[in-house]
Order: structure tokens, then sequence, then C-alpha cells
């Protein structure tokens, strides 16, 4: 008798690594692509595995985000347009910007945090992955030296969901690399995070699930669900009218996500946030771990002896032409705090999308009312970090296992009867 089959739309992350787990619990999994590993978000990030981060949804940020609607030169550019699904997004998102949400979120994103770096270094180990993989933080980068307090209230905040950090004045950090300038005020040291090769982590995981049995297949675009005639999830079918039957099928297409789940039942409010990166080499001197420069919001990752700079955040349709001026804007936004950056010559220059949802959690879970379906999605600038507990969670789903935590906040069931979940969003900020 044949074992019942998984198929997993998105070879990213998320797709991946829930693919992994499961075929290493013995399933028979399908994972459909329709690019090659190696093009999408999961590996152009900065590379941060940055536990216990916030989400976008913060007190103040929606204002803030308005602020920057009027400054060409700001990280964040939203293209202004008439559109009714921007709309409802940014007026929710507005209301899910207050204290009550932002508590809410960092219990159950705190609690993925130490888990999903164990699952990171289980992999890593097990399948012999050479990603560059560094348990040594990450740093926040202050230039002005009155945004130290707010840097260190930051980083402080972590500390009561069992995280540390330590504060580093401007000469310790050029003690540890002599990259950063002398005007470089200090950086809050979030002590517990890594980083990687996302790209290196991403195509080992490919060929490790290649390894143990799933069966890849990219050059296919999935259009939508196939269901039997009970209503019950039987698999896929493709844009060219292919059907790859599977008894559950999970959906982990990043940002594309929202439009394939909305003709599956579930209208997830979903904007794309896009980013890019430029990799250097010959920077004469590298960071001694990943940073965000925090006036200018530019992630700096060493890998190897290269240097990733990525950033800024486009919400507006995607595929659109690269907004050159804004890619530009990443050595802007370093050359005053790491030295050398013009010394350096750009190997890859790549964009992608981080996919947001409008409350800022991400959708993880079975869909309501479509047995055999499930989502995992929309965890923004975390993506990469959350990846591997995101997959763990998934996985137990699909086995009828217990998920190593309960993720309320995250439950896809907050979008298939109301857009706007209920009162804890009404709090004031
Ligand atoms: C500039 C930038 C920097 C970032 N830095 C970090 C960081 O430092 N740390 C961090 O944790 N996160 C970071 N992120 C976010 C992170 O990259 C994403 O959250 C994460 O990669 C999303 O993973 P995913 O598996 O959900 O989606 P993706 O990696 O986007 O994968 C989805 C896959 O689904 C496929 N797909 C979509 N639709 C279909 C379809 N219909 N049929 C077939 N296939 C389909 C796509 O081709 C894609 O391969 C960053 C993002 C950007 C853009």
């Amino acid at each position: 008798m044949s074992r019942p089959r998984t198929v997993i739309v998105g070879a990213g992350i998320v797709g991946l690594a829930t693919a992994y787990f499961l075929a290493r619990a013995g399933r028979d999994v399908l994972v459909l692509d329709r690019e090659e590993i190696g093009d999408g978000a999961s590996c152009g990030n900065a590379g941060l595995l940055s536990i216990g981060h916030y989400p976008l949804t913060r007190p103040g940020v929606s204002w803030r985000g308005l602020r920057w609607m009027l400054d060409r030169d700001a990280p964040l550019f939203i293209r202004p347009r008439p559109d009714a699904d921007l709309i409802s997004w940014l007026w929710t998102f507005h209301r899910h910007c207050n204290r009550r949400w932002l508590d809410g979120c960092m219990r159950e994103l705190c609690a993925m945090g130490f888990p999903t770096l164990r699952l990171f270094e289980e992999i890593i180990a097990a399948e012999g992955i050479h990603c560059d993989y560094r348990r040594d933080g990450w740093l926040d980068v202050v230039m002005d030296p009155a945004n130290l307090p707010h840097a260190e209230a930051e980083a402080g905040s972590l500390v009561p969901h069992g995280y540390s950090y330590r504060m580093l004045t401007g000469d310790e950090l050029r003690a540890r690399s002599a990259c950063f300038t002398p005007e470089v005020a200090g950086a809050a040291w979030y002590t517990d995070s890594a980083h990687c090769h996302p790209g290196d982590f991403m195509l080992g995981l490919g060929a490790a699930c290649a390894r143990r049995g799933v069966e890849i297949r990219t050059s296919v675009d999935v259009a939508g669900l196939e269901r039997d005639r009970h209503g019950r999830v039987a698999g896929v079918h493709s844009a060219r009218g292919e059907t790859f039957e599977g008894s559950e099928v999970v959906i982990a297409a990043g940002v594309w996500s929202g439009d394939l789940m909305r003709d599956m039942g579930l209208d997830i409010p979903m904007q794309g946030a896009r980013g890019y990166h430029l990799q250097y080499e010959g920077i004469p001197e590298l960071p001694f771990t990943g940073c965000v420069l925090h006036e200018t919001f530019v992630a700096v990752t060493p890998m190897r002896d290269q240097l990733r700079l990525a950033g800024t955040l486009e919400i507006q349709p995607l595929g659109r032409p690269w907004m050159r001026n804004r890619l530009q804007k990443l050595p802007g936004g370093a050359r005053r705090y790491i030295k050398g950056i013009d010394q350096g010559r750009v190997v890859a220059e790549w964009a992608g999308y981080r996919p947001c949802t409008s409350d800022g959690m991400p959708v993880i879970g079975a869909v309501p009312g479509s047995p055999g379906l499930y989502v995992g999605t929309g965890h923004a600038m975390m993506g990469m970090t959350l990846g591997p507990v995101t997959a763990r969670v998934l996985a137990d789903l699909v086995l009828g296992a217990t998920p190593p935590m309960a993720l309320p906040l995250a439950d896809p069931a907050r979008y298939s009867a109301a857009r706007v979940p209920g009162p804890a969003v009404a709090a004031s900020a």
C-alpha cells in the first residue's frame, strides 16, 4: 500500500523545512515551486537569525510610517494608490500598533526563538550543512549617542522573556572589529542570536530533503486546490492543468500565499514588502557578527569573507521594476558606520519580498473548514529565523502529533470569518 503523500507548495525555508521534518518521520513528500531553490527571499535575506525580534506592528510605527511616506529618503516606501486591499491593510495595521497587541505577539514570538535555533543547529549537524552558521548574536549599532538609551530599552525588554544582551561602547566595538568608524557611539548586543549564509543553508536543506526521499519539482506554478467529493483536500493543480495528488496540502508560498489562500477560502490580508541586498567581496575588515544599523535600518552580515548589506522596505504591487535609487541607500546607509565599503566589489544584487500580514503575526496552522489544508506564511522580516520552528509546528499538525508550542495569535482561524480580530486590537497605544 502506498504511503500518504503530503504536497507542499513553496520551497522557501518554511516549505523545505516542513518537507524535511515530514520526510524524517517517514512521510512521502512532494514539494512544488515555480522557481529554483536559491532565487527567493529565503536565500536572499540578511541571514540574521535574530530571535525575539519585534513584529512590524509596534506602538507608534504606523504614525512614523505616515511621516516616512512623505520622505523619499526614508527606509520605508509605500506607493500611494487607490487600492481597497492596501487601504484596508494599512488601517488594520494601524489598529494593531498598540502595546497590548505587541505584548501578546512577543509572548508567542519569544517562545519560538530558542526552539528555532535548536532546530537550525540540529539540521546543520545532522546533515553536515556548511552555511557559516555562527551563534554570536547580532548588534544594534548606534551612531547618535542620544539613541543609545532607546537601543538599550529595546534590548532590555526581551530580558523578561529569558533573553540576554550587553551594551558595548564605541571603543569596545572597535576593539572587537576595527571596521567600525570613530563616529559609532556603541551598540546593544543581542547575545543569544545567530547568523548564517541563508542561501547555503537552503541549498543544504534542499539536498538533505532530496537525500531523505522528498521529491522537489520546480517550474510548477500551482494554481489551486483539488478536493474529493466529500470536500476534503486531495491535492493541487498547476496553471498548466497538471494535478498532484496528496492527502494533505501545506501552503508555504511566501508573499504569494495571500492570493493562493484567498482562492482556498482564507482571506489573509497580505502585502509584500520588497527589500534588496548587495553582496560585497574585498572589504578590508568585516564586523565580528551581524549588525543592524540603528539610524538607517541597514542590515550588515558577514558571510565567510564577504559582506551582505540588506534592507529597505517597499510596499507596492508585486513585480514592479527595481528602484535602483533605493538599492543605493544600502551602501549610503552603511558607509558612515563601517569602514572600507567603497573598497569592496559588489558581486551580487538581489531583490525579494517579505510576506507581511496586517496584524504583524505569521499565519501558522490548519485552515478551518478544510480538513487536510495547512498554511505557514506571513513572517515578514522574521521568516528565516522562525522558519524551522514554524515547520516543526506544521509537520506535527500534519502527523497528528502535538506541536511544541501553542500559537493562538498565529492561528489561521483569525482570518476565516472576519478580517479584523477582536478586542485585543482595540486597546489604546
Ligand atoms: C531584504 C530582506 C532581508 C531579510 N532579512 C531577514 C533576516 O535577516 N532574518 C530573517 O529571519 N528574515 C529575513 N527576511 C525575511 C525572510 O527572508 C522571509 O520572511 C522568509 O524568507 C519567507 O520564507 P517563506 O518560506 O515563507 O517564503 P519564500 O522564501 O518567499 O518562499 C516561497 C516560495 O513559494 C514559491 N511560490 C509562490 N507561489 C507559488 C505558486 N503559486 N506555485 C509554486 N510555487 C510558488 C516561490 O517561488 C518561493 O520559492 C528578509 C527579507 C528580505 C526581503
